[in-house]
């Protein structure tokens, strides 16, 4: 018997019959390949996977900045780690090393992982570190130095974490900075030998099935049709199909992020390599490095109703580490989403499906976490309403929670510089964010849930790396002597130090480890 919902849509007890027999990939950017790969390999056999894409639209061919999640993604698609770093002249990032945007000459680093360790199991360090600053010790360190991924970042080292959580070297985790062009051609060559197919030529058309107003069919410049059963967008800012044909509305949230350009440029390799990426905050917007192998690759993001573009190529390129390689790109964009990313059979990832700028890059992290959830709520050719509501929910909030993070980075900064950063400090966060601040501001309590990307760790970073400290310290230190915790924040401090001196010198693990070919590069 088929189960019906409360909407009358009815679902047959065994799906196999009408399962989805043919997927079509529109676009060959990271987020294609991703979906293409993911896709291949978890699929069952006999569903055909193709791709289209257009050599002469081309990709958008920046993103290099990842975080720790993505080395889930890499080994759901058996991804080896050192194969895929020397294809694509990655590096190793503990983070993302912010200046200037607490005041002018500030520096922290967002790093992903613990402290070195807990006090006590119940009340979070940072609360300990707040009252152990009371003893007012001349040497007292900073939050981020209680971090062994900032004490290794510092000194430029870097080795895979070790496998004992309890060793100093346990508690990091890291990313990897890459070139986007060269990760989605690694992707492709693995696609392609499991099975897609993958087709050259130029989106004119979409034809619908009149019965269900389902795509039914993309149709190339040339004439030919491409037939399929779902359709995965990942067509980039044109969003041909969701937003495109379908009409999807975007929600954009430039009211809470202004950003809407970017220039990127590459420059010369500078040493040391640094082991994350850096984000320094300008007059308006910010600016970010990414090293990779063979190059750094560079770019200004900032926003049009407060700077123009020759205003912003100027900054860029007086803030480069080594001689820029090329002239620089512009870039539009918006930040927002399309409100819903599955509509009927077509599921929008990655650009397509909307943009959050990319001071914490995170954007191919929303197209693993979009395509992880395609596969958990695969549909069956019905197209299932149930599943595709939970999919829209899921992502919903999944992109709000980044959003708030990020609106978070620009609302704290502290420049008083320019009109731009006094309108950030302004704003009217959304409630969703100034509920998180709030509690925060009180008492010391993140009220953030398991399910945020972003945990604890991270937001700790940024708010106290912006100054932006819980006003009292926890009800639960109070009988505990600021002096006497003050001498065990510094042991812990002086620990991750050593530890992390232990660690070799990054472009030594990284020459050691995935070399990647300079001379093909060159
Ligand atoms: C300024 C900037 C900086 C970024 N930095 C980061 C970062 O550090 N970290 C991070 O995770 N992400 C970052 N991103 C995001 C990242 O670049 C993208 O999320 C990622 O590359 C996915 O892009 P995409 O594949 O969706 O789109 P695209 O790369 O634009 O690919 C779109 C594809 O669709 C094809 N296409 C389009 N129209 C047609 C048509 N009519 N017919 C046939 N094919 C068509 C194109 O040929 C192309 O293959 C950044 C983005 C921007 C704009």
């Amino acid at each position: 018997m088929a189960t019906r919902d409360m909407a009358g849509d009815s679902y047959p007890p065994d799906p196999s019959g009408e399962r989805v027999r043919s997927v079509l990939v529109v676009g060959g950017g990271s987020a294609g390949w991703m979906a293409a790969t993911m896709l291949a390999t978890e699929l069952p056999r006999g569903t055909e996977v193709r791709l289209v894409e257009s050599e002469a639209i081309g990709t958008v061919g920046v993103g290099e900045a990842t975080i720790p999640p993505i080395k889930k993604f890499n080994r759901a698609i058996g991804l080896d780690e050192r194969a895929f770093m020397k294809a694509t002249m990655g590096t190793f990032k503990f983070g993302v090393e912010f200046r200037d945007w607490g005041r002018p000459g500030d520096r922290y680093l967002h790093q992903f992982g613990r402290t070195g360790r807990e006090i006590d199991p119940q009340v979070k360090l940072h609360h300990w570190w707040l009252l152990g600053r009371r003893a007012g010790h001349p040497d007292y360190p900073a939050w981020e130095d209680i971090f062994v991924a900032r004490a290794a970042a510092r000194a430029d080292r870097f080795a895979l974490p070790d496998k004992d959580p309890r060793s100093p070297l346990g508690r990091y985790t890291y990313a990897y900075q890459f070139d986007a062009h060269l990760y989605a051609g690694h992707l492709r060559t693995i696609a392609e030998t499991r099975g897609v197919a993958r087709v050259e030529g130029r989106i004119s058309a979409a034809e619908r099935a009149p019965d269900t107003g389902h795509v039914a069919a993309v149709v190339l410049k040339d004439g030919r049709r491409l037939e399929a059963d779902l359709f995965v967008d990942c067509s980039g800012f044109r969003s041909l199909l969701l937003g495109g044909e379908l009409g999807e509305p975007f929600e954009d949230w430039n009211r809470w992020i202004p950003s809407d350009r970017a220039l990127a440029v590459p420059s010369e390799r500078t040493a040391p390599l640094t082991p994350y990426t850096r984000a320094s905050a300008h007059a308006v917007g910010w600016q970010w490095r990414i090293p990779l192998q063979h190059r750094t690759g560079n770019g200004h993001v900032f926003a049009s109703a407060f700077s123009s573009e020759s205003e912003a190529e100027q900054r860029l390129l007086a803030n480069l580490d080594g001689k820029a390689l090329d002239t620089p790109r512009l870039i539009r964009f918006a930040t927002g989403m399309r409100r819903r990313h599955w509509v009927g059979n077509v599921v929008a990832v990655g650009l397509a499906a909307g943009f959050l700028e990319p001071v914490e890059s995170t954007s191919i992290h929303l197209v693993q976490t979009t395509l992880e959830r395609l596969i958990e709520l695969f549909p069956t050719r019905r197209m299932d309403r149930v599943l595709r509501d939970r999919f829209n929910a899921l992502t919903e909030q999944e992109w709000v929670r980044v959003r708030d993070f990020i609106i978070a980075h620009y609302h704290l900064c502290r420049r008083e510089d320019s009109e731009f950063w006094r309108a950030m400090q302004a704003m009217t966060v959304p409630d969703s964010l100034a509920e998180v601040l709030e509690l925060w501001r009180a008492r010391g309590v993140l009220a953030i849930d398991g399910g945020h990307l972003f945990q604890l760790g991270s937001w700790s970073s940024v708010l106290i790396g912006q100054h932006f400290e819980p006003e009292g310290v926890h009800p639960l230190t109070a009988a505990a002597d600021p002096a006497v915790i003050a001498r065990e924040i510094c042991r812990i401090a002086a620990e991750v130090e050593t530890a992390a001196h232990a660690l070799p010198p990054h472009d030594e693990f990284v020459a050691q480890y995935c070399p990647a070919d300079l001379a093909e590069a060159a």
